[in-house]
């Protein structure tokens, strides 16, 4: 995409008392504050964005570092959560999401669709600064798209049927998935680290248990484990959490002076 382009009739108002602007690439934290920092030159903030300078919530790339778009809201939500309360508003500590698992295809479009290098400008043209990689056209797009890898997707274990061979745990490429029979030690001190299986095998194995662990940080979701498993005990599941403290404001549109066109709750 090189344009923005202004759609006729999308426009709509958002009710609100400060709308701040925020838009950079690099971090603008207040240094005379005495703002603490990590190691890493990043800004130490709790999950719930706290900071340790009153007033001042932080989140995002500039606590946790560069990552995705997915991750920068979710932490604006959490901010917004912690302001919120921090303003005087009740926020109750035990209020859970509502979590909503479906079941996924057994198939991903990336499987079928080979990744698309975007064009490039050939050489003779690079007299200005017009980008060199160029943009899709809509089709290229459209299939891009469709290779979405739905790293929303999380594995479940048929416990009752795994049989701890370890097959997931080798052919792993982000060694992200460790197979732990009963009496083998682990350090995984370094945190990330979810249970996802937890058995006992019957006599015709040995009567051995174990476990499986997943470290999200360095899952892909690219399913080899799944295709890989003798007894087709790894499916993926699609998990949503419906948080209903962050219900979103019903959008007005500026033309019909007040009609809600947004559904909220969702
Ligand atoms: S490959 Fe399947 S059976 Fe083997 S340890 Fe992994 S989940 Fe269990
Ligand atoms: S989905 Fe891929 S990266 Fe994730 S645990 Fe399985 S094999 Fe490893």
């Amino acid at each position: 995409i090189n344009t923005v382009q202004k759609l006729p009739g999308t426009e709509h108002v958002l009710p609100c008392r400060y709308a701040i602007f925020a838009s950079g690439q690099i971090m603008d934290f207040p240094q005379d504050q005495g703002v603490p920092l990590t190691p890493r030159k990043l800004m130490e903030a709790d999950t719930g964005a706290h900071t340790k300078t009153a007033k001042l919530f932080a989140g995002g790339d500039c606590v946790q570092g560069p990552s995705f778009i997915v991750d920068a809201v979710a932490w604006g939500h959490r901010a917004a959560r912690s302001i919120n309360e921090f303003l005087g508003a009740s926020v109750p500590r035990d209020a859970k999401p509502l979590t909503v698992i479906e079941s996924t295809d057994d198939h991903r479009e990336a499987d079928y669709y080979l990744r698309e290098e975007p064009p490039i400008l050939p050489a003779e043209k690079r007299m200005d600064m017009t980008p060199v990689e160029l943009p899709w056209n809509d089709e290229q797009a459209i299939t891009a798209a469709l290779r979405c890898f739905q790293c929303d997707t999380v594995h479940h274990v048929d416990e009752s049927t795994c049989i701890l061979c370890g097959a997931c745990d080798d052919v792993c490429p982000e060694k992200a998935l460790d197979v732990v029979v009963a009496g083998e030690n682990r350090d995984t001190s370094s945190g990330g680290f979810v249970e996802i299986c937890n058995t006992v095998l019957g006599e015709e194995f040995g009567g051995k248990s174990g476990k499986i662990l997943v470290n999200y940080d360095r899952c892909t979701n690219c399913r080899i484990c799944e295709d890989h498993c003798p007894v087709n005990c790894i499916t993926f599941q699609r998990v949503r959490f419906r948080d209903d403290a962050m219900q979103m404001i019903p959008l007005t549109p500026v033309a019909s002076g007040g009609k809600a066109t947004a559904k909220a709750g969702l």
